[in-house]
């Protein structure tokens, strides 16, 4: 007889969630993202122990018809793509339908939510994947997902979380991510009852970086504008006085999407090269507009990753961004004068 059996739906979700979820924070990612494709202005997040026990997001965003709130916790299941031609030319922050599954396999879900045409919502409580229950609900318009016990089936999964606070950590640091790269939303992060952060939602970026890190480093930041035919980049771009020696200071965004990426690091480095010590990174916040047909965000389930068509392209438009700002403020030698 055969060996091979086809996984039962629950345990694949539970097997696929290892990839999207890794903790609390890729939970608050995933559940913001939405909220952000869902047009919220205001978007506020709520954790206690580190977001291991609870994590609420609530948006103010286009909300959820009747018909959808059961199907969205379906694997694959996603209203922002129709078929693989449209996976060209991507400009959501999610269209591959698995965070709703794999969070709700791994979790106690509860979903609120109601469209701005329909006089009330729909309430919808998933355990481990079980949907428990299902009902109308009174609510404001926009979606509210409170997620509870995180990994408490999966107890391979959970032994690798870490410390309360450690957990606050991540999240808060992934919410100001978003935060940094969304001005025109504003973000709140509530610990444990004590709001930790609170972003204008002004569409001002600097106020922004404002109120994340602070005074000192608004005050040491240099404006970072630059197109050409390919690429459109905003940004800010810190003075060297400012310079950490680690680059968690530095946030960069292909098409509003928080990213990490090897080429535009090293061009940031390269256009610092005169003005920074070695081992000493700047504090740099990166906004990069391109056509979305030349970048493929489908490289890794958590959508960190991209891959440019043309890396060298990027590298040159990152180098002059950043050289251009920091030429207006003459922190570097201008080497074609000089030549
Ligand atoms: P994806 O974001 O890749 O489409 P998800 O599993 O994250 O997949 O979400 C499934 C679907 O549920 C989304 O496509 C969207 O239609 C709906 N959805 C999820 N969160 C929200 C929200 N906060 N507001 C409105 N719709 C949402
Ligand atoms: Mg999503």
């Amino acid at each position: 007889m055969g060996q091979i059996v086809i996984l039962d739906e629950n345990t694949s979700n539970q097997i696929a969630a290892g990839e999207v979820v890794e903790n609390p924070a890729s939970v608050v990612k995933e559940l913001v993202e939405n909220s952000i494709d869902a047009g919220s202005t205001n978007i506020t997040v709520e954790i206690q122990k580190g977001g291991i026990t609870f994590i609420k997001v609530i948006d103010n965003g286009c909300g959820m018809e009747e018909d959808d709130v059961l199907i969205a916790f379906e694997r694959h299941a996603t209203s922002k793509i129709r078929s693989s031609n449209d996976l060209e030319g991507i400009l959501t922050l999610g269209f591959r339908g698995e965070a709703l599954a794999s969070i709700a396999s791994v979790s106690v879900v509860e979903l609120t939510t109601r469209t701005k045409d329909k006089p009330y919502g729909s309430y919808v409580r998933v355990k481990g994947g079980t949907v428990e229950e299902v009902r109308e609900a009174g609510c404001p318009v926009g979606t509210t997902f409170v997620v509870r016990d995180l990994f408490f089936n999966t107890p391979a999964r959970f032994k690798f979380l870490k410390k309360d606070s450690t957990e606050a950590g991540y999240i808060s640091d992934i919410l100001n991510r978003i935060a940094l790269g969304n001005p025109h939303i504003s973000f709140k992060l509530v610990n444990n009852k004590k709001t930790v952060v609170h972003t204008p939602g002004n569409k001002d970026l600097l106020s922004t970086i404002f109120s994340i890190y602070g005074r000192e480093t608004a005050k040491e930041c240099i404006k970072i504008t630059y197109k050409d035919e390919m690429f459109e980049i905003e940004g800010y771009a810190g003075k060297p006085s400012i310079a950490r020696s680690n680059r968690n200071w530095q946030s960069i965004y292909i098409n509003g999407r928080y990213i990490k990426n090897k080429t535009i690091t090293a061009a940031i480095d390269e256009a610092y090269k005169t003005s920074l010590m070695k081992n000493k990174f700047p504090f740099v916040v990166l906004n990069i507009k391109i056509n979305p047909v030349l970048v493929d965000v489908n490289v890794h389930p958590t959508k960190m990753e991209v891959r440019f068509t043309n890396e060298q392209d990027v590298f040159r438009a990152v180098y002059y961004a950043i050289n251009n700002a920091l030429l207006s403020e003459s922190l570097v030698k201008n080497i074609e004068i000089e030549s």
